[in-house]
């Protein structure tokens, strides 16, 4: 298993974020490795670990003062053993090879737990979208998409939205997509509801988060009634997660962006969460101008000096990283355990180091990986490609319960898995194991492809 990762790592050596989500699995997947040899034999984990095809490409596009600037296009085509490829695009300026290759494999596991039928794929860019205006950044949408367009298709790969890329976004590479094939298809997700999307995509990562924690805390007869609550971010999963988790009766605390943090000690009511919309989607500002209106409120800047996030700092029962990767470090893990929190489910990808981990499962807290917990947006996604191929809209009413149907059984397959493999309880080791036997047996019954 380290040769495997050894050669991953000499092959590619600067992609840290990439290794870290695939040691994880590979650690995850050895009991079902030593029961299945046929596995070892047909090499399925080196051909798991190495992407079916990846796609980098230039993208020029002009500012509104006439500059020319060019940033870098990923798509990377991961695994399509049970279905086209199915992932996020994500545009930040962190973006990198790496990190797609990161989001890519976790989505090939990921949506195997939906029970749908999606292999998995990632994509986005280093492209900045906070500051620019709607026209810059619908060009530079148009120019990503005059390249991407060769690429994908409602029976190849299949995108959707991530960090930087929301409703405005998808609606303007949909746009270009549908000019430039002169066809209209479900090759985006999380399309408008006039145009092809379905009912629930833009919750659904965040309440599936919610109901993922409230499925944990069922096995020990508890619920989120009462619970206090830290969730970092404030995009789109976070303002769905704080929304359900008010839903439930829950107390959220805390929310952030890339610059700062809030504390309110009140908690986050509808009608303040209605302000983080409106001050996150459509006036594009940042979380500190929640204390500009809510004065009972504390916002701290990030401090880059500290080798620890604040925001984890607060006392709280419950938490919900749903910024980013690695925004959970060992002793921020440390702080939460010592502070009594009893649930970490994970929003973002990957949002916890694998030292923060290791605490969370030695103290054995309720601990959700963001690929099962997660799942939930990509499994309305695989709802909305379901509705587009038969060009019908289903109900409310009928989404919520194919979603909720599907995060239950996410919860349970991980259960089964950590159970059945000795580790019950361990919904990390589930969640890999579940997801890997699911891939890797197609893998096996297509042959070396
Ligand atoms: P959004 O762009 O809507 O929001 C992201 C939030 O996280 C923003 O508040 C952003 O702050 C903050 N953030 C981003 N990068 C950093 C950083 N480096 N440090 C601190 N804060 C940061 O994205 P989403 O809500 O869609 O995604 C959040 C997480 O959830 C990601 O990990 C994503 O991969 C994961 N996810 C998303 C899904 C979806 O359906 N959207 C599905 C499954 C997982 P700022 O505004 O300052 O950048």
């Amino acid at each position: 298993m380290s040769d495997i990762l050894d050669v991953i790592k000499d092959r590619d050596p600067g992609e840290k974020e990439f290794h870290q989500a695939v040691k994880e699995v590979l650690e995850s997947v050895q009991p079902v490795l030593e029961r299945n040899p046929e596995y070892r034999q047909t090499a399925i984990l080196e051909r798991i670990t190495e992407p079916e095809r990846v796609i980098m490409f230039r993208v020029p596009w002009m500012d509104d003062q006439g500059q020319t600037h060019v940033n870098r296009g990923y798509k990377i085509e991961m695994n399509s053993a049970i279905g086209p490829y199915k992932g996020g695009l994500r545009f930040h300026p962190s973006v990198n090879l790496s990190i797609v290759k990161l989001l890519a494999f976790e989505q090939v596991f990921k949506n195997a737990l939906t029970t749908l039928g999606m292999g998995g794929g990632s994509g986005g860019s280093d492209f900045e979208p906070k500051g620019k205006s709607d026209n810059e950044v619908m060009r530079f949408c148009q120019s990503f998409m005059a390249e991407l367009f060769r690429h994908i298709g409602p029976n190849t790969d299949i995108t959707g939205g991530d960090i930087g890329v929301g409703a405005r976004e998808i609606g303007y590479l949909f746009g270009t997509y549908k000019k430039l094939r002169n066809e209209f298809t479900g090759v985006l997700t999380g399309k408008g509801l006039g145009w092809g999307g379905s009912f629930i995509r833009p919750e659904a990562t965040g309440y599936g988060n919610v109901y993922f924690a409230a499925e944990m805390l069922d096995t020990q007869n508890d619920t989120l009634e009462g619970k206090i609550c830290l969730v970092s971010g404030a995009g789109n999963v976070a303002q769905f997660t704080v929304e359900k988790l008010i839903e439930l009766g829950a107390k959220v605390i805390t929310l952030s962006d890339s610059s700062g943090y809030i504390y309110d000690e009140e908690g986050i009511d509808q009608g303040k969460l209605e302000f983080v919309r409106r001050l996150k989607n459509i006036r594009r500002g940042r979380i500190r101008e929640y204390i500009d209106k809510y004065s009972e409120a504390v916002y701290t800047e990030v401090d880059p000096s500290l080798d620890y996030n604040p925001l984890w700092n607060h006392k709280a029962e419950c938490a919900f990283p749903s910024a980013t990767q690695n925004e959970i470090n060992e002793k921020d893990a440390q702080t939460l355990v010592n502070n009594g929190v009893t649930l970490v489910t994970e929003g973002a990808n990957m949002p916890s180091t694998p030292e923060a981990i290791n605490i969370f499962l030695d103290s054995k807290l309720l601990y959700a990986p963001g690929k099962a917990s997660n799942a939930g947006g990509v499994a309305v996604s695989g709802l909305e490609m379901a509705q587009n191929s038969m060009r019908l809209n289903w109900s409310r009413e009928e989404v919520d319960n194919r979603f909720k149907m599907i995060m239950k059984s996410i919860h349970q397959s991980c259960l089964d898995a950590a159970a059945e493999y000795g580790v019950p309880g361990n919904y990390m080791v589930g969640a890999n194991i579940a997801g890997f036997v699911k891939v890797v047996n197609a893998m096996l019954d297509q042959g070396l492809v």
